[in-house]
């Protein structure tokens, strides 16, 4: 075990003054277990005992670079100079909006916002406005934010499949109204003739339908790419706005996104985590004529922290780097270099597994084949693996436990070869 007596005393004195000890839920890992970081730099992350691992939950996907790399923060740094936020605009907002447009075709014109779950509130708020329409369709297993809207998943023990019925809506916690319920419809991935029916049945009293084709907050299960080009077919023909969420595949797996992998072209998408190495910026974008509903008598869109000069200028530096030199190759070579390695251990040893989502953001499962939904998934026992996880953070690598998250990859672990053997060695013991 490592000493985390440094932690663990932080953790008595936070809880006294934060909840749970922490600023968000999910990093409150137990009384003894929750860790409190020092410093991070390139693929490591140290904690205030001194212990230092191999970190492949890089924030929940920002670092994509890694932990505080010199050229983003350089550019940051310039950023600061500008002076902050002004209730104004600045030049790079256009320069940094023409290099996403670059990268990604559907993005035509583009907002910037904050986080994550400001693009997908403003994303659907931006379908709403533009269809005239309140309801939405979400998918099993994806996860949209922290608004309202988006904090609903079926009642999957309690919905008969067969019954071509409509599921009863589960909020993900208390404080989220029973009222916006009646707006939220849901389906299973990878169920085609499910996503026909619920379209037949509300797909013309539906303002978008949100999905996020590689799940990146339930292990990178995987749409099929068939599912997501029928999930465009189908809004096409209901008139119903596309969303694709890749807040966390975005600028990650590839320079278009899973979009452009799969061939889908939705109405309107998001993007966040690697889009500044960790600053915080969002990014909501897509077809012109819908995002020119952004306008006074339109979609109400704004934020005091929009386009701040320290994140767009992170951005710049970060999308140039992503867009012109081989930074997302190299992290998904070492993706694939990880799997090997780890499949090499785990086959000596006769233990069955598989991976599923990209070399960039993957999921381990104990099964001969991953599962292709979320309830699939949620179904199958997966205690196995959370007991690695739980081994490998004492061994000094960091995977996220309770297998929600993926495996993150960054451009810093394919440079610095200690990452790839100091993590097997870890899985090796
Ligand atoms: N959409 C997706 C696909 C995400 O992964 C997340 C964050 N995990 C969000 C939205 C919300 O982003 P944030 O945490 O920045 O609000």
């Amino acid at each position: 075990h490592r000493d985390l007596s440094k932690s663990n005393a932080q953790f008595q004195r936070a809880v006294k003054r934060l909840p749970l000890g922490v600023s968000s839920t999910f990093r409150y890992w137990g009384d003894d277990r929750t860790i409190y970081v020092h410093h991070g730099k390139g693929g490591r992350t140290w904690d205030i005992d001194g212990n230092n691992y191999v970190d492949y939950r890089l924030g929940y996907g920002p670092a994509i670079l890694g932990y505080a790399d010199d050229r983003v923060d350089e550019a940051a740094r310039r950023g600061m100079e500008v002076g902050g936020v002004f209730a104004l605009s600045t030049e790079r907002e256009l320069i940094v909006a023409d290099r996403i447009s670059k990268m990604v075709p559907a993005a035509e014109l583009v907002r910037f916002s904050n986080s994550g779950t400001e693009a997908v509130m403003a994303a659907l708020r931006l379908a709403r406005a533009y269809t005239g329409r309140e309801s939405y369709l979400l998918v099993e297993g994806g996860y949209h934010g922290l608004f309202d809207a988006a904090m609903w998943m079926s009642n999957m023990e309690e919905w008969d499949l067969g019954s071509n019925t409509d599921p009863e809506l589960v909020p993900y916690g208390k404080g989220i109204p029973q009222t916006v319920k009646k707006l939220a419809h849901i389906t299973p991935m990878n169920d085609f003739q499910r996503l026909e029916d619920v379209f037949a049945r509300h797909g013309d009293t539906f303002a978008a339908m949100l999905i996020e084709p590689i799940q990146g907050n339930c292990c990178s299960i995987m749409a099929q790419a068939a599912y997501v080009q029928l999930a465009r077919e189908l809004c096409t023909k209901h008139g119903v706005m596309l969303i694709i969420d890749e807040v966390k595949s975005g600028f990650r797996v590839g320079k278009g996104g899973i979009q452009g992998i799969m061939g889908v072209t939705p109405d309107i998408t998001t993007f966040a985590k690697a889009v500044a190495n960790g600053y915080p910026i969002s990014v909501v974008a897509g077809r012109e004529e819908v995002m020119r509903t952004f306008r006074y008598g339109g979609a109400s869109h704004g934020g005091t922290y929009t386009a701040h000069s320290v994140s767009l200028a992170a951005a710049e530096e970060c999308l140039r780097i992503l867009d012109e030199t081989p930074a997302l190759e190299t992290l998904a070579n070492y993706g694939e270099r990880l799997k090997a390695g780890i499949s090499d251990i785990l086959n000596a040893r006769k233990i069955v597994h598989s991976y599923t989502g990209h070399p960039s953001m993957f999921g381990l499962f104990f099964a001969e084949t991953p599962p292709d939904n979320y309830r699939d998934w949620k179904t199958s026992d997966y205690s196995f693996y959370d007991q690695m996880a739980y081994y490998l953070h004492d061994l000094g690598v960091i995977c996220e436990p309770d297998s929600r998250e993926p495996w993150f990859m960054c451009e810093a672990h394919g440079l610095d070869e200690t990452c790839l053997t100091d993590t097997l060695k870890a899985v090796d013991m």
